[in-house]
């Protein structure tokens, strides 16, 4: 049988790109939704063909428990209701997907591993770069020596964030700035394009705090990852530019994506510098990320087996970015290694 999903917060991602998606699964499908607007839950519902008693609101989510019909709760609420909302669908006995950044602090994401873990229910985080045919071929060519031995990845995130009325411009809603929405995308990119973990971060940050947009989060943040192999990362995210892209420099040549980790229309080059090839991954129009992330997490519920991106994965993250933070705060390197 299909898993049921309940889709927490009907905005942007939630509505607009997740609940279309279902109709392309295989093993997943809509069974509720959860919203603080009654008018539109119902809306949904009714377009998707979900009974009353699959539509809940904030106050009453816990009643979700008695749901049988949903089996995997989707977080897909502003950064900071994440831990919240993800803990109580663990204690309600329901397996959780939550969107990136996992939380906004790193007490919140072991907060959230433990529920899961005590309640036995999988926790898998949407970072669904790991299901994007381009990304993963960049990995694979990475691995198998594409660019010979990396030297160097740069990955640059941003859009342009133009109302200062967002949440994603107010700390208590989102934790951060530009580091907490695309910065997890450049950070992510370093992450799995190596395949190494940091040892060291440096970081610097640029705000124009007299800019209304900023006078609670940063716009850009610009930092260098050290990785174990001698390989650096030079990272990077903003809110005053669009940008997308991901560069691997090996001793052998380069690996380049642009625009790297968009919904679609990603593109891919590789080859030595001034003769690079463009490369269409195999399979890249029937391979979806967002049925792949979808699919994925119900045949995890289904089968016992750990997501790929489980909560640990969001953790590790998290302590990056606390240290990012602490290293732009302190103006000096933050070492992630627990060396002095
Ligand atoms: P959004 O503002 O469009 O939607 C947020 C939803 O939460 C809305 O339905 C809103 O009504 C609801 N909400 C409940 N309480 C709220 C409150 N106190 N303040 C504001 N909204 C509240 O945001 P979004 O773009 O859908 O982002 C939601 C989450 O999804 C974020 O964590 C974001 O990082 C993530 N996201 C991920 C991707 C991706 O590609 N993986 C893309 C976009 C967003």
């Amino acid at each position: 049988r299909k898993l049921g999903y309940a889709i927490i917060g009907l905005g942007y991602y939630g509505l607009g790109v997740i609940i279309p998606q279902f109709r392309n699964c295989a093993h997943s499908r809509l069974a509720a939704v959860v919203s603080g607007d009654p008018a539109k839950a119902k809306r949904v519902a009714a377009e998707h063909g979900l009974p009353a008693r699959s539509v809940y609101s904030y106050a009453d989510f816990d009643r979700i428990r008695d749901n049988p019909d949903v089996d995997i709760v989707y977080v897909c609420l502003p950064n900071a209701m994440h831990a919240e909302y993800t803990i109580r669908a663990a204690k309600a006995g329901k397996h959780v997907l939550c969107e990136k950044p996992m939380a906004v602090s790193v007490a919140e994401c072991e907060a959230m591993i433990a529920a899961c873990k005590t309640a036995n229910r999988k926790l898998m985080i949407g970072y669904r770069c790991h299901f994007e045919p381009y990304n993963l071929e960049a990995m694979r060519l990475a691995r198998t020596g594409a660019a010979g031995k990396i030297r160097y990845v740069r990955s640059e995130h941003g859009f342009v964030q133009r109302s200062p009325d967002a949440w994603r411009l107010k700390r208590a809603l989102a934790g951060g700035g530009s580091l907490m929405d695309m910065g997890v995308y450049s950070l992510q990119a370093a992450r799995y394009m190596t395949g190494e973990e940091p040892v060291a971060v440096t970081a610097r940050e640029s705000t124009d705090r007299r800019d209304p947009r900023f006078t609670e989060v940063e716009d850009m943040i610009d930092w260098t990852l050290e990785f174990p192999s001698g390989a650096l990362g030079g990272c990077q995210s903003m809110y005053s530019a669009n940008q997308n892209r991901i560069l691997l420099m090996g001793d052998k040549g380069r690996i380049e994506l642009e625009p790297a980790t968009r919904y679609n229309g990603n593109r891919m080059w590789v080859g030595e510098d001034g003769r690079e090839k463009a490369i269409t991954p195999p399979r890249a129009s029937a391979r979806n990320q967002f049925v792949g992330q979808l699919d994925h997490m119900a045949r995890c519920a289904a089968t016992g087996h750990e997501p790929i991106v489980s909560g640990e994965e969001g953790l590790r993250d998290m302590r990056i970015v606390e240290a990012i933070y602490r290293s732009a705060r302190e103006g000096r390197t933050i070492r992630l290694d627990g060396r002095a």
